[in-house]
């Protein structure tokens, strides 16, 4: 399968490796948006949002949990952080295998298309 986080998982493609456990690897993001910018993705290929199963939904919270996890590994548990889930195109997803965001490091505007939006939100 031609999916470059699967690479990354099977180490065809080099990335910052900052927590792996059986079930999901973190690495920083390549194009960082905030002093920490990782990526949690799941040792499983799901391409996005729409194709969780239910025998799946063990491992995204996981995934989430993992958040929790590297937040405090890194300092800004306390002072906090955000996660995002992009999903297709207008969610913004570019990488089809699900990735949850964590971002952190210093406080984050919201909402996060401020300043890119053009027309009225309906
Ligand atoms: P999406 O836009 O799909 O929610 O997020 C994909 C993320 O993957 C982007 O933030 C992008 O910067 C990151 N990314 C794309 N290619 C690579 C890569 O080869 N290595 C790493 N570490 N991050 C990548
Ligand atoms: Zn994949």
């Amino acid at each position: 399968m031609d999916c470059l986080f699967c690479k990354i998982i099977n180490k065809e493609i080099p990335a910052d490796i900052i927590y792996e456990d059986d079930h999901v690897i973190a690495f920083n993001d390549i194009n960082p948006q905030a002093p920490t910018h990782a990526l949690i993705i799941p040792r499983k290929h799901i391409s996005t949002l729409n194709d969780i199963k239910d025998e799946d939904t063990a491992l995204v919270g996981h995934m989430i949990q993992t958040a929790g996890k590297i937040a405090k590994q890194l300092g800004f548990d306390e002072t906090g952080y955000r996660t995002v889930f992009n999903c297709n195109e207008h969610g913004g997803q570019t990488v089809y295998h699900i990735h949850l965001h964590i971002l952190g490091g210093k406080p984050l505007g919201w909402p996060p298309y401020q300043e890119t939006l053009k027309t009225p939100i309906n």
